[in-house]
């Protein structure tokens, strides 16, 4: 298999960074605290595919998730960013879906388990094109929605954040350096659901500067 590119900014796509719990309301929905410090964790490589792409459920799961998020592409490389400094490193702002076998997480939370099965099967993280950032792009402005088969779904703004926008990539960039191809899903607001065969999901940034469509096989 090809190394994955991100779309629209033409760099292979190097380390997926997720974040957990970054919208207090969806942190609610799930039974879970708020966070003090971001919860980050890791999609493998095979996770990326395109807008158009169908998601296969795997047969490990019965109870697969959407969450819609606000998706950063790093393009510049840095370590300890300042927060007045993030706009440099940030090339492009896109939208992805971060797919969860959600019965599978339930058993690894409970046993105290990393999340990566649940996080990491084939095609879970399908991401739109990638919008160039300009420099005085003011990132609590970005938007997002999702809709499962024409419905309205999920609808967040960077606003909500728990850990807004700079702050994360100050405190991702504090643990990691980061590199262009670096993508940073920035967690998901409340309404995630659950997705069944036949589904057609879409996501829009900013009411559709950019746009994901991806099918349920
Ligand atoms: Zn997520």
């Amino acid at each position: 298999m090809e190394t994955p590119t991100i779309p629209g900014l033409d760099i292979p796509v190097r380390n997926i960074y997720c974040i957990g719990r970054n919208y207090a309301s969806h942190a609610k929905e799930l039974g879970n605290k708020v966070p003090k410090i971001p919860l980050v964790f890791l999609k493998p490589l095979g996770t990326i595919c395109y807008d158009g792409s169908s998601i296969q459920l795997p047969k490990q799961s019965s109870d697969v998730h959407f969450e819609a998020e606000i998706v950063l592409a790093i393009t510049k490389s840095g370590k300890d960013i300042s927060p007045a400094r993030v706009n440099d490193h940030i090339g492009g702002v896109g939208v992805g879906i971060d797919f969860t076998a959600r019965d599978i997480q339930s058993i690894s939370k409970k046993q105290g388990q990393p999340w990566t099965i649940a996080k990491g099967f084939d095609n879970f993280a399908p991401i739109s094109s990638f919008t160039e950032l300009t420099p005085e792009q003011d990132l609590s402005e970005l938007d997002i929605k999702l809709f499962q088969n024409g419905f309205v779904k999920q609808h967040g703004n960077a606003s909500e954040m728990i850990f807004p926008i700079p702050n994360l990539v100050t405190f991702l960039s504090q643990l990691f350096t980061l590199h262009p191809g670096d993508l940073i899903f920035t967690g998901t607001p409340e309404g995630v659901g659950k997705v069944s065969s036949g589904d057609q999901l879409e996501v829009l940034l900013n009411n559709g500067e950019q746009s994901l469509k991806v099918t349920v096989e």
